[in-house]
């Protein structure tokens, strides 16, 4: 723009100064040349009038040159010619009387009307010059006037013409220089500070001025002042949108109205069979993304939300996905889906579901019983030994709703405790002794030993180890056989003290072992319940022990015996 400004100027300056001395040039020339002729025309006028017939032409034509010319002769050439033959009679310049000069243009356009006239380059002075002729009394009077002086004139003329074009030109580039500066540095300084404002820059600034472009500076300024507001805004909603959608624990997948996936957090990327997700590019690729791909451009479609389980990992993990349609003033731009895994969830939903029937029934069998028996009682006549056969039974069932509360109560304050283990402190030696003292007399024919180390204390509520111990020493005899045995060992092993139950009991099915910690599971039911089981013994047992950190493993042999081994953290601070 700078150079188009300063060719512009030029050019300008070149063509006005041109017109202009062109103009001056073809005014001058008309003028001297019309000033000549008048000039001219009148001396001939004056000669032509003046002359008397029968005079000697030559010393006429000599004096009244003089007379005219005087100290300049070369200003003025005289001739006098008889206009019927051509012939000069007389002539003021040396040597061109004995010339022909009737053929002259002048001459014969002055003895046809009078009056001639022509400039030409002259044979006899070799010089340009003005000729006019004019008759009277059958002479012809010419006079010729050497145009040197315009020359000399149009000469100095074009001079200046060049020495002002040059001025000109400096003048104009001078200036120009100036107004390029003044006009095309805002400019560029405009486009520099636009093209930053485009790549990011929003601290872009212009430095305002007073003229329009100034004005233009500060409209820009408030432009990007108004942009940086809005960006940081932009930039503030952006960051607290993807805060909010990589703190959601679900996964969150959102396509254009193509399908191209616009955006996904880490979460979606968890899932089994997401791992394909690009950006930029539709879900395809796995059964589950396909499928995701469909319901989210069925929701673009339709544009109304829609919900739907997908199965993942071969029906291991269940997944359910929302998805919504995201409109921008009314029209559909694409859709997002949160796809959750309630795997866990409806596991969770399926042990409440037969926890409650558990219950249920445990409750429902021992009632029914006692209700039979009361009814039995109310309606008729017993014998005394009947009756207290009843009695027994009601007593029995009665304990064992006790029992089974009991545990229920057990099961529930463990898995809601709120006490912390890590401040806690069981002695195991007394703990064992309670034990002894407890199921010393429970089975006369087993044998019941305890071997420990003296002092060591567990890092545990010390009525959960009661529990604990209670459950699975009153297994090992419940699931014991006539002469048998049951043995506790306790020992320290680093951090932990390994404690071990063994039995040489009925032994438990590898295929059950597993199952055993769960509530309400019993190898042999119609053996639990006539020995006063619950079926949650075990569970809670598991669950102390997972409360304080620690391990159960069991190890059984069908007809040969079972051992628990457990591992608890000892007690690390200072009493
Ligand atoms: P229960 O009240 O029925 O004893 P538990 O939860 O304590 O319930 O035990 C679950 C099941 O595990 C028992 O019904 C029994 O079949 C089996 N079991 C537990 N301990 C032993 C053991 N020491 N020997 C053999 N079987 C056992």
């Amino acid at each position: 723009m700078r150079r188009q400004l300063l060719r512009g100027s030029v050019f300008t300056v070149i063509i006005a100064l041109l017109t202009a001395f062109i103009l001056v040039f073809t005014l001058f020339d008309g003028m001297y040349v019309s000033m000549a002729k008048s000039e001219i025309t009148n001396v001939l006028s004056l000669l032509s009038a003046s002359y008397r017939e029968g005079e000697d032409p030559s010393a006429y034509l000599r004096d009244s040159h003089k007379a005219l010319t005087g100290n300049t002769p070369g200003s003025y050439r005289l001739t006098i010619i008889d206009a019927a033959t051509g012939t000069v009679l007389a002539e003021t310049e040396p040597g061109a009387a004995a010339m022909d000069h009737s053929t002259r243009p002048e001459v014969q356009s002055a003895i046809q009307s009078g009056m001639g006239e022509s400039t030409r380059r002259s044979d006899t002075t070799g010089m340009e010059y003005l000729y006019i002729a004019l008759k009277a009394d059958g002479l012809i009077f010419r006079g010729a006037k050497p145009l040197y002086e315009v020359y000399a004139i149009r000469t100095t003329l074009m001079l200046m013409c060049i020495v002002g074009l040059m001025a000109g030109i400096v003048a104009a580039l001078l200036r120009s220089r100036h107004w390029a500066n003044k006009v095309v540095k805002p400019v560029e300084e405009l486009t520099r500070a636009a093209a930053e404002l485009k790549e990011g820059g929003g601290f872009a600034r212009v430095s305002p001025g007073p003229d329009e472009i100034g004005v233009l500076g500060e409209a820009f300024n408030d432009m990007a002042a108004a942009q940086a507001t809005a960006m940081y805004r932009l930039k503030e909603k952006q960051t607290q949108l993807s805060g909010v959608l990589y703190s959601i624990l679900d996964g969150v997948i959102a396509v254009d109205e193509r399908g191209r996936v616009l955006f996904f957090n880490d979460h979606a990327l968890d899932l089994p069979g997401f791992e394909g997700i690009l950006l930029n590019v539709p879900l395809h690729g796995t059964a589950p993304l396909n499928e995701l791909h469909n319901l989210l451009m069925d929701t673009i479609r339709k544009g109304e939300a829609a919900k739907t389980t997908l199965s993942l990992k071969g029906g291991e993990v269940e997944a359910e996905v929302h998805t919504t349609c995201l409109n921008i003033e009314e029209k559909p731009m694409g859709a997002v889906a949160v796809v959750r895994d309630v795997t866990t969830l409806r596991k969770l939903e399926q042990m409440r579901k037969e926890f409650v029937s558990n219950v249920t029934h445990e409750l429902k069998t021992p009632l029914t019983s006692i209700r039979g028996y009361v009814e039995l009682l109310k309606t008729g006549e017993r014998d005394a030994p009947t009756r207290q056969s009843f009695y027994d039974i009601i007593d029995i069932e009665s304990e064992r709703l006790h029992a089974l509360i009991e545990d229920l109560l057990q099961l529930s304050e463990i898995e809601n405790g709120r006490d912390d283990p890590r401040t806690m402190v069981a002695p195991l030696t007394q703990a064992l002794m309670d034990m002894e003292r407890r199921f010393r007399h429970r089975g006369e024919s087993i044998e019941f030993t305890i071997q420990r180390e003296d002092g060591i204390l567990l890092q545990m509520n010390p009525v959960r180890l009661l529990q604990l111990l209670t459950n699975l020493i009153d297994n090992a005899f419940k699931y014991n056989t006539p002469n048998g045995s049951v043995a506790i060992r306790a020992k320290k092993d680093g951090e932990h003290c390994i404690l071990t139950v063994a039995d040489t009991g009925i032994g438990i099915p590898k295929a059950e072992q597993e199952r055993i910690f769960e509530r309400f599971y019993r190898v042999d039911k119609g053996r639990s319940r006539a020995m006063g089981g619950t079926g949650l013994g075990l569970a809670i047992v598991k669950h102390i022990v997972l409360s304080v950190g620690g391990t159960i493993e069991v190890a059984s042999v069908p007809g040969e015996g079972t051992t628990f081994t457990l591992t608890l953290p000892l007690f690390e601070g200072n009493l």
